[in-house]
């Protein structure tokens, strides 16, 4: 018998393993023949990554077209109202597109051009996701199609329109509910006809090694940014990061670059909706269960046999079932604590930031501020916390306004 030697990870920051687990979360759980799809994907991921060339290419279309630095805003009015610590905001809504999306989209169209791919593919829910990667497939020169629900395509417009404009064909998916699971499956068998030629862009750090890791990466640029930023302005590390949660790109790209830094407390904030029965929100870490879903091991909203269940959020953003393995080694570790705000509070939140601040929040951005409302009062004005602002709200008004009955 070989002498076990158990590895542990010094360093959350060093995960995923060789295989794409984040302890026991993550994976490849995929069909043997796609295996060698990803495996490639990761193999020149992993060289591009090591390539001055690739590296300096991103970093100066992070600058020069995202608008990177975003800057980080101390909230002052917000602050003072609140009477408790200081609020900072990381202000990803400032970016070209008005989310953080941009960040990894960008890397996964430069990633496949360098491949040789042919084709971007993705599925869209709400259509955020699928602006984002065709605006990066149009800057990279690269085709891109994008499966879409019949319903959310009614819903959308705007976004189908923007995708239409810039390039992207979309496909309109007429199977079982005509939402974001169907368009799902439709993109999937759309990308297994052709896997060599079509560079699958996930929207989030979700589905199988190397997506989880690869768009944590390209994500992290934000709390790097954000750490230099609070140590000029405060001259010390923060007291909480705080984060909405739906796949988590945006919460593993704030939290990412403090993970080491023991100080540093961090809050992933998901989605309660309506309320805690099945289908009424979002709440994977808070109500799921370990299971598979979309190539992974990780925390899972499901029924009784082991298939997802159906999910519900004011913020389209938000409403997945399933959530990057990385978080759910995190909350059984304990080095991030996940809690929820409901649809009903996001909303507050979100005419809060508008009055106080004169800043329109995303209503995924609004579930993070909505529990750093009711945190920060119970801490003292010497406490800091950021906030991540993951996007701007014009995409949420019109829907706002009807249920404001504006
Ligand atoms: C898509 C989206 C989210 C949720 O995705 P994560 O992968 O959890 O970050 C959050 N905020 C905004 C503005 C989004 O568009």
């Amino acid at each position: 018998m070989k002498n076990t030697i158990v590895k542990t990870a010094t360093s959350f920051k060093s995960l995923p393993d060789q295989a794409g687990y984040f302890g026991q979360y993550g994976g490849q759980i995929i069909p043997p023949e796609l295996k060698p799809i990803f495996d490639e994907i990761a193999e020149e991921y992993r060289r591009a990554q090591a390539d001055p060339a690739f590296r300096a290419e991103y970093e100066k279309l992070l600058k020069d077209y995202v608008g990177r630095p975003s800057p980080l805003y101390y909230a002052r009015n917000l602050s003072e109202k609140l009477g408790g610590a200081k609020i900072y905001l990381k202000r990803e809504d400032l970016n070209h597109t008005g989310a953080h999306k941009i960040n990894h989209t960008l890397g996964e169209a430069l990633l496949a051009k360098r491949m040789g791919k042919k084709k971007l593919l993705a599925e869209t829910g709400a259509g955020q996701h699928g602006v984002a990667l065709a605006t990066a497939a149009a800057l990279v020169g690269i085709d891109c199609e994008i499966h879409m629900g019949e319903i959310d395509i009614a819903k959308q417009h705007p976004n189908v329109i923007r995708m239409q404009l810039l390039g992207a064909k979309v496909v309109a998916v007429k199977t079982g509910g005509r939402c974001l699971k169907d368009a799902v499956d439709s993109a999937f068998m759309a990308f297994i006809q052709d896997p060599k030629n079509i560079f699958f862009g996930i929207g989030s750090v979700v589905g199988p090694h190397p997506f989880p890791m690869m768009v944590r990466d390209f994500q992290s640029v934000v709390g790097r940014e954000a750490r230099g930023q609070i140590l000029e302005d405060a001259g010390r590390l923060p007291d909480y990061l705080i984060a909405c949660v739906g796949g988590g790109s945006n919460a593993i790209g704030l939290f990412h670059e403090f993970l080491d830094d023991k100080e540093v407390k961090m809050v992933g904030v998901e989605p309660s909706g309506r309320s805690f029965k099945p289908g009424e929100n979002a709440a994977t870490l808070t109500l799921g269960q370990p299971g598979n879903i979309h190539g992974m091991f990780t925390y899972l909203l499901q029924d009784e046999k082991g298939e997802p269940l159906p999910v519900h959020s004011i913020a389209s953003g938000l409403d997945y079932p399933g959530v990057g393995p990385a978080h759910s080694d995190l909350k059984d570790k304990g080095r991030v604590s996940y809690e929820v705000a409901s649809d009903e509070e996001a909303l507050q939140a979100f005419q809060d930031l508008s009055r106080i601040e004169g800043i329109i929040p995303a209503l995924e951005s609004s579930h993070a501020l909505a529990y750093a409302s009711k945190l920060a009062p119970a801490l003292s004005p010497d406490k800091i916390m950021i906030v991540n602002l993951s996007g701007r709200g014009d995409k949420d008004i019109d829907y706002v306004a009807e249920r404001l009955g504006m």
